[in-house]
């Protein structure tokens, strides 16, 4: 995409009312606009980053669950089934009556929609195992604060499973856990799992991953060697490997759940097993708080110039910057053959060359491609790492 058609509001100045880093980078970035009480809208450059880590989380979950797409507008029947209607303030959601006088909420999660949708297409144990997830946005009325960090509206990957019995449970649950792992190296992030043992079902219940980071709101023990973490704050060493442990504080980025059959006791969702009983559907369920990664990629990936993220998640892996009027045609023809194969930002000159440096440091450029002086003198063109490495390469090898 050329600079003078991308849509983007890259500020010059600081962010002076941030309350974290992620959220003064954004800003100045130009990743998302803020309309106030924690609702965002995202620009063309934020959307392609947001679009970039949906498809790292899809790739994965298609793996091992089928996409689908539930409703944002709910009515209450199915919350009253479950019992959580009665809870609507302290379970933050946003709820009101419509010109029928009739009950409606915005989906803060999908428990009660997906056993919904589960009751219609569940009958036998040949139905089961099933798992779904989909990508979208969840509403709740929190106290936002930290930009993306914590926004009353924001963007989710949930998933839940249905099962005969705790054994298809747990082998799903185990599968998530490895998916999860994957997605969150693939985009950069350190982070740890911390496990909760919530009794009923024996064993751990729950995993909560959480990104280190002095922006977030939790506190637990990491373990300096390995992937491990734990809310026990007294913990001397490590449970699985022995290692020291430190005091940090993190993002919750991903939770799974045991949810046994909470839910499907509640709101019937059982099936005939093999000898004709009928038995409740044990569920899993298992989150990922999609635009809330966008903040703890950045509050673990930024350095003086700005965003520091991967080429999996940046908008832009590379930009081509014009630095000498007189060898446009030559940039041009670098910038297309590119793009063949990767996505190329190009400074066509409406930024002086030290305005786009700044820009592309900012908004997580990889690497710099630069069509200047030496291009005009002996051929070459600069390519310049975000490390500050150069070197120089003949035009006809980039091309
Ligand atoms: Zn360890």
């Amino acid at each position: 995409m050329r600079r003078s058609d991308l849509f983007a509001t890259v500020s010059k100045e600081s962010v002076s009312d941030a309350s974290c880093r992620s959220e003064e980078l954004m800003q100045k970035a130009g990743l998302i606009h803020s309309y106030g009480s924690g609702t965002f809208g995202y620009t063309h450059l934020g959307k392609r980053v947001l679009d970039n880590i949906e498809q790292v989380v899809r790739d994965e979950m298609d793996e091992i669950a089928q996409e689908v797409r539930m409703n944002l507008l709910q009515a209450s029947e199915l919350w009253k089934q479950s019992g959580r209607w009665k809870n609507f303030e302290a379970e933050e959601f946003f709820h009101f009556e419509n010109r029928d006088d009739k009950d409606f909420c915005l989906a803060a999660t999908h428990e009660e929609a997906v056993v919904g949708m589960a009751r219609s297409f569940v009958r036998s144990y040949r139905d089961l195992d099933l798992t779904v997830y989909q990508i979208g946005r969840k509403f709740r009325d929190d106290h936002a604060r930290k930009g993306l960090l914590r926004a009353k509206e924001f963007t989710m990957k949930d998933a839940y499973s249905f099962h005969q019995d705790e054994e298809g449970l747990n082998k799903k649950f185990d599968d998530m856990i490895k998916a999860y792992k994957k997605i969150f190296e693939v985009l950069g992030l350190d982070y740890s799992v911390v496990g909760a043992d919530n009794g009923s079902m024996g064993g751990d219940t729950s995993r909560e991953f959480l990104a280190c980071s002095e922006a977030g709101s939790d506190t637990y023990v990491s373990c300096l060697n390995c992937d491990y973490g734990s809310k026990d704050l007294d913990l001397e060493e490590c449970h699985e490997c022995g290692s020291k442990l430190e005091a940090v504080n993190g993002i919750e980025i991903g939770h799974c759940f045991k949810l046994g059959t909470e839910y499907s006791d509640s709101m019937n969702l059982d099936f005939d097993t093999e000898t004709g009983d009928k038995k409740s559907v044990v569920m899993g369920c298992y989150g990922i708080g999609v635009s809330r990664l966008i903040a703890a990629i950045i509050e673990q990936n930024n350095d003086e110039k700005g965003i520091a993220w991967n080429s999996n998640v940046a908008a832009f892996d590379t930009a081509v910057i014009l630095a000498n009027g007189e060898v446009e045609d030559s940039a041009l023809e670098v910038y297309q053959s590119l793009s063949e194969k990767e996505d190329v930002l190009m400074y066509d000159g409406r930024l002086s060359t030290g305005e786009a440096f700044h820009e592309a440091d900012l908004i997580g450029v990889q690497r710099k491609i630069i069509v200047g002086n030496s291009f005009l003198e002996d051929g070459l063109i600069e390519i310049e790492k975000r490390n500050g490495d150069k070197e120089f390469v003949e035009a006809s090898e980039m091309i």
